[in-house]
């Protein structure tokens, strides 16, 4: 007995958890900063916090009415029905609803290369071909409808991230537009904002609204700290928002997960510090680093190191985490999470040590 051939799938390589490395070097997990897989430095929204607490005694019941109210209650924060509010086991199970939505068998994906590993992912789960376009760092990493048609080959899914991970660049509008207009009548479009929030540009919803062929992907995992309880969506077209009911996992999104979103959407007081926390640390790191760093519109900042993997390896026996980008394809950059304002100087001060 073996699985079907899954020779051309890769296991998704999460940043390192605290346990993990404490645990490795014999260190207090208290004592480590963990700045490798872009969570929250504030921690979980605190009216989320108190709404998992207050809907334990709940959960023996299947998550009706509150998945009925998220989506209601996003619905509105996006001026959309509710039905085309897609919601997920975090944005990665929005991702794999689109995929069982769009992709027929042999059908092609076209993700970037630095990019998100798991859209290429999720297309080979539901028997999709994967073809990627570049975002150059030759180019400070400019997302552009041009450079991403150039490898455009009436692929049924091309995927752009915006704040785009790991560099932070974003692709506009317009160029999203352009884009959109440019490929096939049959190719969707899924603007990934998971890092909206973090961002000073408008969300590709509006197009969402005014088009068939343009999705956008969000999670609370980010801004709203709640990476833990695996909420994220997809605002999806009228046209086919349908298409939910046919395609997802019965109760997608858990009771605690929908209770804990509906709170989170109404602490924007979170968000903000969140976002006012992450501006500080970006600019500390562009001016307080002494290596090579790119303006970044996500909570994370790219930095040019030398060899990412040895500055990564040494900073976490120093205690700090932080994101080897070599498996995007960058191995002479990691990647550091906007932390507290105490962890983000802890790692700059690492990081400049080994420099
Ligand atoms: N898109 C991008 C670009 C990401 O970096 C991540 C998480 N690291 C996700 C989507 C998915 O996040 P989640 O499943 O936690 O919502």
């Amino acid at each position: 007995m073996e699985p079907r051939d899954l020779s051309a799938h890769v296991a998704y390589e999460a940043g390192r958890g605290v346990e993990e490395v404490a645990r490795e070097l014999g260190l207090d997990p208290d004592s480590l900063v963990k700045l490798s897989s872009n969570e929250n430095a504030y921690g979980p929204a605190p009216k989320a916090a108190e709404a998992i607490r207050e809907y334990a005694p709940n959960v023996h019941t299947y998550p009706k009415s509150s998945a009925a109210d998220l989506r209601e209650a996003l619905a509105e924060r996006w001026a959309v029905t509710p039905s085309q509010v897609w919601l997920a086991n975090g944005g990665d199970g929005a991702l794999d609803y689109l995929a069982r939505a769009m992709l027929d068998p042999g059908e092609g994906v076209l993700v970037s290369r630095p990019g998100f590993a798991y859209y290429a992912m999720s297309a080979r789960y539901h028997h999709g071909t994967v073809s990627e376009y570049p975002i150059r760092k030759s180019d400070d990493f400019e997302q552009t409808a041009a450079g991403v048609l150039q490898h455009y080959d009436g692929e049924r899914i091309v995927y752009i991230t915006s704040p785009h991970n790991p560099s932070g660049s974003e692709m506009s509008l317009s160029e999203v537009e352009k884009l959109a207009d440019a490929a096939d009548e049959g190719t969707l479009v899924v603007v990934d904002e998971a890092y909206g929030e973090f961002s000073d540009s408008p969300s590709a919803v509006a197009l969402a609204e005014e088009r068939d062929d343009v999705a956008v992907l969000r999670t609370f995992s980010k801004a709203y700290g709640l990476a833990g309880v695996r909420l994220g969506y997809a605002v999806v077209p009228g046209e086919w928002a349908d298409a939910y009911a046919r395609v997802n996992t019965p109760f997608a999104a858990s009771e605690i997960a929908c209770r804990a979103g509906l709170a989170a959407l109404d602490d924007p007081a979170h968000v903000e510090k969140t976002v006012e926390g992450a501006r500080w640390a970006r600019q500390y790191m562009y001016d307080e680093l002494d290596c090579h760093t790119w303006e970044s519109s996500g909570n994370f900042v790219l930095c040019e190191v030398g060899d990412g993997t040895a500055v990564a390896e040494a900073a976490q026996r120093e205690g700090v985490i932080v994101r080897d980008t070599t498996s995007f394809g960058l191995p002479e950059c990691v990647r550091v999470t906007c932390g507290t304002r105490e962890e983000t100087k802890r790692a700059v001060e690492v990081l400049n040590e080994l420099l």
